[in-house]
């Protein structure tokens, strides 16, 4: 008997020993996802952007990429992307390969604006979007028409004219899948812009931008300030001025990159409580439908979304989807995807709920 004691106490001894051999890594013990940003600096070589009193837009986003991926490199949870760190000439399409072939959790564009009153002023961040007028049109026609310098952008682009974004549907609803979350980092750049430098904040605004179009994950274009604007464009091109935008797009960066981490937490929680209730009611499989989502909270009424029927709200983050209908019918569903879209919500598409987790269809 005592022998197997002493045998118990030896063998249990044996991996406390082996263990307090092996140096502990303590990189291992904080063993966080890493979230890689890609850091793109628009236009670049003999693309330079907006020229205004020697002022090159192409010069300024490569100075504030620099200092603000220099603020995220500090994070060792934080891996940094550059599509250019020099002046050098890039297609579009190469700098969505960038993103995409890095796998990146976000895109982050940085542009200069222009306009040709000189008194428009204020910072934008742009999203890929369908929802189009004649003012941003023209931005979206400046910022795309890179792809003219561009050889052969023809092929390349198959079917895509410059001058008019929404002949570019190629990969638009994979895109889509991500305007939540472009919307939600969208808006933390512009509220930062707006408290940290009290600029006019002018809004997130949603576009074709081929650049966005192209990636696979969620992805901002920020226009950081008027060019044409005098007091804009010192700001812009001073060094302390660049520093505070840096700093203004590294802190919603941060803000976006923490939002992952409790919304991770938050959707177990509510898949926890969805199993139950899909449980108690037999399992059985929901159809609604997406018609929007926005950092806008909107009472869940008909009234608000053209008189459709059974408006439904969830929130995620700092996003609300909208839904309509309720349905265990996927005839009847798609029915009313039909009539959402005719409604004007184009970009309309059917979620199902099943086991408590919501997906699209
Ligand atoms: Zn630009």
């Amino acid at each position: 008997m005592k022998t197997k004691i002493y045998l118990i106490i030896v063998l249990l001894s044996i991996p406390i020993v082996s263990m307090a051999n092996i140096p502990i890594d303590s990189t291992k013990v904080t063993d966080k996802k890493v979230f890689t940003v890609v850091l793109d600096a628009g236009h670049g070589g003999k693309d330079s952007g907006k020229y205004v009193a020697q002022t090159a837009e192409k010069d300024i986003a490569l100075k504030v990429v620099k200092l603000l991926g220099k603020q995220l490199e500090s994070h060792t949870e934080i891996k940094v992307v550059y599509t250019r760190t020099t002046d050098k000439f890039l297609e579009l399409y190469q700098r969505a390969d960038i993103a995409n072939n890095s796998k990146a959790d976000l895109f982050v564009s940085v542009h200069c604006n222009a306009a040709a009153a000189t008194a428009a002023k204020g910072n934008e961040t742009w999203v890929l979007g369908i929802h189009r007028n004649a003012d941003n049109l023209e931005v979206v026609q400046r910022e795309n028409s890179v792809i003219l310098l561009e050889e052969n952008y023809k092929e390349k682009y198959v079917g895509f004219d410059p001058n008019d974004p929404s002949s570019f549907a190629t990969n638009l609803m994979i895109q889509e899948e991500y305007l939540d979350n472009s919307i939600e980092m969208g808006t933390n750049v512009q509220s930062r812009f707006q408290t940290q430098l009290s600029r006019k904040n002018r809004g997130v605004k949603q576009a074709g931008f081929a650049v966005l179009r192209l990636s696979y994950m969620p992805s901002v274009l920020i226009e950081t300030g008027f060019l044409t604007n005098e007091e804009e464009r010192t700001f812009l091109r001073s060094t302390s001025g660049q520093k505070k935008v840096a700093n203004s797009i590294y802190v919603a960066v941060l803000d976006y990159q923490k939002n992952r981490e409790i919304n991770l937490f938050e959707v177990e929680q509510v898949v926890t409580s969805e199993t139950s209730t899909a449980a108690a009611a037999g399992n059985n499989i929901v159809y609604k439908v997406q018609i929007s989502a926005s950092s806008n909270k909107l009472e869940a009424q008909s009234y608000n979304f053209k008189s459709l029927p059974e408006i439904s709200r969830e929130k995620e983050g700092g996003i609300y989807r909208y839904f309509t209908g309720n349905f265990s019918s996927l005839k009847e569903v798609s029915e009313l995807k039909e009539k959402a879209i005719a409604k004007g919500y184009t970009s309309a598409f059917i979620v199902i709920y099943e086991k408590g987790e919501r997906r699209r269809l």
